[in-house]
């Protein structure tokens, strides 16, 4: 029965879902609650304040909506563009090319700048097209900040230097989906417009939230965006966040509480104790891949991912049976290669709810 586990317990390698903390389980371990009592809006208003501070923004607007990393870059594109407004838009791997192509079929008008998988964003041709657009036609730029398909983290304080460097307008996007809460992540210093996480990945959650962040100049931008949003329309949330209750449809209680219970126990470890942890594993990871005498996929040291590793196998060797043998034999979860690099190579996942010994465990199997 391929549905039931082998023995032993599973250890959860993949780049989220991640292990959830005891403690965020039986936070949710719960009853159903009326969301409109005078509990749930109290609590929604810390949840507000504290997400700030995992997107490192003293000025910006979350939106936690009930929906997934997919959910949130729709909400992100429809609140702030209009049909046909032109985007500059990296593609890099899997993830990015899924939102770019979510941002085709919400009719952008995309220009697409392609970079081999396994490369980072390339921001020399960005710095040429922002040289040229003097008429300013570039609407926002999209950058996925750490490419969870090939383990690439894009330089997003760069980006930020390039648009200052020609005085651009354009907004400023980023899928922060497998980085915000586990790499350094500065929303208000970079002058990021819209960033947005999904709950399953660095927060330990299960999945199910969206959370969107925009800056005041994109909530500015959403005053007259015109594409079609009703679900995902900031609008809405905003007028509920100043009657004071916060939900314009039925919440998670649950994740309500789960969300509660994981920031508490992130400010508990300190947020740059969280991010220094995942630069710890990630440079064990790397070192055992090294033992092994394995390739790592991405292809020069800046862009090393600090939450996901993808391992490039020899071209004997088809990479999805080493994912399909590890969780038969040993309860292993790994990530596949998806799309240009199925087969090729591996993904190991190490953000969230892991230390050392998780990790040092898992590289013996
Ligand atoms: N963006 C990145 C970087 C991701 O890794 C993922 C999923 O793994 C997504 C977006 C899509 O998120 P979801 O599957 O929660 O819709």
């Amino acid at each position: 029965m391929d549905y039931v586990n082998g023995p032993g317990r599973n250890h959860l390698f993949v780049p989220g879902p991640v292990n959830i903390p005891d403690q965020v389980i039986r936070a949710m371990n719960r009853n159903n609650e009326d969301y409109r009592s005078p509990a749930i809006p109290a609590m929604t208003k810390t949840l507000l304040e504290d997400v700030k501070k995992i997107f490192k923004t003293t000025s910006g607007t979350p939106f936690l909506f009930p929906t997934t990393g997919t959910g949130a870059w729709e909400s992100a594109l429809t609140n702030t563009l209009s049909p046909g407004d032109r985007i500059v838009s990296f593609l890099i791997g899997q993830f990015s090319l899924l939102w770019i192509d979510q941002q085709q079929r919400l009719n952008f008008n995309v220009d697409v700048v392609e970079s081999d998988w396994g490369q980072g964003a390339n921001l020399e041709v960005l710095a040429s097209k922002l040289a040229a657009d003097t008429n300013h036609t570039i609407k926002a730029i999209c950058i996925v900040h750490n490419e969870t398909a090939t383990g690439v983290t894009n330089n997003l304080a760069t980006v930020r230097k390039i648009l200052d460097h020609y005085n651009h307008p354009a907004l400023f996007l980023v899928d922060g989906v497998s980085s915000i809460c586990a790499l350094d992540f500065r929303m208000d210093e970079w002058g990021v417009d819209v960033a947005l996480t999904g709950s399953q990945k660095a927060l330990s959650l299960p999945t199910g939230m969206g959370i969107v962040c925009a800056s005041p100049k994109a909530l500015e931008a959403s005053k007259t965006a015109k594409s079609v949003r009703v679900f995902f329309d900031w609008k809405d949330y905003l007028k509920f966040y100043k009657l004071g209750t916060y939900w314009p449809y039925t919440p998670s209680i649950q994740l309500l509480y789960g969300l509660r219970a994981a920031l508490d126990l992130i400010f508990e470890e300190g947020l740059e104790n969280v991010i220094a942890r995942h630069s710890r594993l990630a440079q064990a990871t790397r070192l055992a891949v090294e033992a092994w005498g394995l390739k790592n996929c991405t292809q020069k040291e800046e862009w090393f991912s600090d939450t996901v590793t993808a391992v490039v196998v020899p071209p004997y060797i088809e990479s999805s049976e080493i994912v399909r043998r590890a969780w038969k034999r040993y309860n292993l979860s790994l990530g596949l290669g998806l799309n240009k690099v199925a087969g090729k190579v591996f993904r190991i996942g190490h953000l969230g709810n892991l230390n050392e010994v998780t990790i040092f465990f898992s590289s013996l199997n």
